[in-house]
């Protein structure tokens, strides 16, 4: 399955904000965004102006898809699907990404960054109703238990996520086993995904 594999934190600087991708890193003075808050690249600085609408609706895309680690491709599919979904299409549109077991994984705290979270379902060491799912775009659903397998528990990147991140679980997720597992009680709301996207505008884009 692919994924970017370029330089994480030029993302954030061409989005010219943190998207928090890489951890414990993104909270610390190391965080580029501190020191270059400009586009990478020779004429960065040149790119601080507000651009056209498509411009700024394209960056609204391309800063969720960010977000979440998501492809062009897959992104596009997605968006059809919302748009085929009664409701909000935009709102339709986050709420499946935030469905996807790797970010489940890191609302649960088991991993500093989604593609921790990605790499946690990767290598096995997630299990939803009972079952191993390596697929880091699976979409939970309500109901669903998603948990650590008993080995990855004790997992000292897992151990270490639990005991300092201190991340609050969402509404929609309720935590039992002393945070191993997680229960999706309900669909989340747009009030519960806590993403700097304004998803309306990613509906313009692709309307056009
Ligand atoms: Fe983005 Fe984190 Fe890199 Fe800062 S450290 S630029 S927030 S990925």
């Amino acid at each position: 399955m692919a994924r970017y594999t370029g330089p994480v934190c030029r993302l954030c600087r061409r989005e010219k904000m943190k998207l928090f991708l890489k951890g414990p890193k993104c909270d610390s003075m190391k965080c580029p965004i501190e020191r270059r808050p400009y586009p990478p690249g020779e004429h960065g600085r040149d790119r601080m102006r507000q651009g056209s609408e498509y411009l700024v609706q394209l960056r609204e895309k391309q800063k969720a898809r960010r977000i979440y680690g998501v492809l062009e491709k897959q992104f596009a599919n997605l968006y059809e699907e919302a748009s085929r979904q009664s409701g909000i299409t935009g709102e339709n549109l986050l709420r499946m990404l935030e469905l996807r077991l790797d970010n489940v994984a890191f609302r649960a705290g088991w991993a500093s960054s989604r593609a921790q979270g990605r790499q946690l379902v990767r290598h096995g060491h997630v299990n939803v109703n009972g079952k191993r799912v390596t697929i880091p775009s699976y979409r939970v659903r309500r109901g669903d238990v998603v948990s650590l397998r008993d080995k990855s528990r004790e997992m000292i990147i897992v151990r270490h996520n639990m005991d300092t991140l201190d991340r609050a679980t969402p509404p929609w997720l309720e935590a039992g086993e002393g945070g191993q597992s997680v229960t999706v009680r309900d669909l989340p709301l747009r009030e519960h995904i806590d993403v700097p996207v304004r998803e309306q505008l990613i509906v313009e884009l692709y309307s056009k």
